[in-house]
């Protein structure tokens, strides 16, 4: 028996250390695409539902490899988030929201561009503080571009506090992301200074079923109400969740219904397509 078991143990042991080489070898890797500025920003338009018309989006990072693959955020951010590799990841994306739409903003004062924060960009304040810096010496207003945080990024929430307190002095708006996910009392989002909340998709998604969550998602957005802050519905797939969403009273709407995330310059057309209609 013991030769058996020292042979699992070991083999335990070879897992380990495989999974911590292949850890490090992403971790290097994305330190490496991070020096040569790989990330760039996909846009997905952001939905008036009353109007059908279009008046943000919300900014997705992108890692585009040399060999012009793409990688989803979901395979590298929480690495990223882990390893204190975010804030760099994060500026790039500021830049590239500048860059790419400098120009439409200036003239579209309607328009809007929301940004993802981590737990790491909130606790530091470095996110904003890029933001501010980047949008010196351009035509971009402060309150063009909104900021998005998950109940993670308010696990530090004096912290949290502070930074949403400053975004908003600054003229940014602030909502917090894929609510619902997390664990927020409503005492507690009535303590932090938010203008919207962004419903999660998995809540979208069990509309017109008879889930068991479904029955959640109608209380979510009357707690929205009560605390008095707009609703973006995230994840929007079909007519019958649009449909829905109207008759509660959702003032904005983001899915494949509309719109897919999309490179600058088709959004750029996009936007003044909707706006024409
Ligand atoms: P998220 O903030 O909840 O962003 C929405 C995600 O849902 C995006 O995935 C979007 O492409 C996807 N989506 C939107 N509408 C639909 C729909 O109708 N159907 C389906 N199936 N999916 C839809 P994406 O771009 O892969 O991003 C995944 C997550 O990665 C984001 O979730 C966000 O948490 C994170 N992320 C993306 N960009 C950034 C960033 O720049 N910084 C940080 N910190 N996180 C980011
Ligand atoms: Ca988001
Ligand atoms: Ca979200
Ligand atoms: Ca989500």
């Amino acid at each position: 028996l013991l030769p058996i078991g020292a042979a699992i143990a070991a083999l335990i042991v070879a897992a380990m250390v495989w999974g911590l080489r292949r850890r490090l070898s992403s971790l290097g890797e994305l330190n490496v695409a991070i020096k040569r500025r790989e990330f760039i920003v996909h846009y997905q338009p952001i939905v008036e539902l009353r109007t059908g018309l279009c008046v943000g989006a919300e900014a997705l990072v992108r890692w585009q490899r040399p060999d012009g693959s793409m990688v989803r955020p979901d395979l590298f951010i929480p690495l990223a988030e882990e390893s204190g590799l975010i804030l760099p990841i994060t500026d790039q994306v500021i830049a590239h929201v500048v860059a790419d739409l400098r120009a439409t903003l200036a003239a579209e004062r309607h328009l809007h561009i929301a940004i993802n924060l981590s737990a790491d960009d909130i606790k530091t304040g470095r996110a904003l503080a890029s933001v501010q810096a980047a949008l010196k010496n351009t035509d971009i207003e402060a309150q063009q571009i909104w900021l998005e945080a998950t109940e993670r990024g308010f696990m530090d929430v004096n912290s949290a506090r502070v930074t949403l307190t400053n975004a908003r002095a600054a003229g940014h708006a602030v909502a917090i992301d894929d609510f619902g996910t997390g664990y927020s009392s409503l005492s507690y989002l009535q303590s932090l200074p938010l203008d919207s909340l962004k419903i999660d998709k998995s809540f979208i998604d069990t509309i017109g079923t008879d889930s068991a969550t479904s029955s959640v998602t109608p209380h979510i957005i009357g707690m929205a109400k009560t605390l008095k802050l707009k609703i973006v519905a995230e994840g929007v797939e079909t007519q019958e969740q649009a449909d829905y969403l109207r008759k509660h009273e959702v003032e904005f709407v983001q899915g494949w219904l509309y719109a897919k995330a999309m490179p600058a310059t088709e959004f750029i057309a996009y936007y003044q397509h909707n706006l024409a209609q």
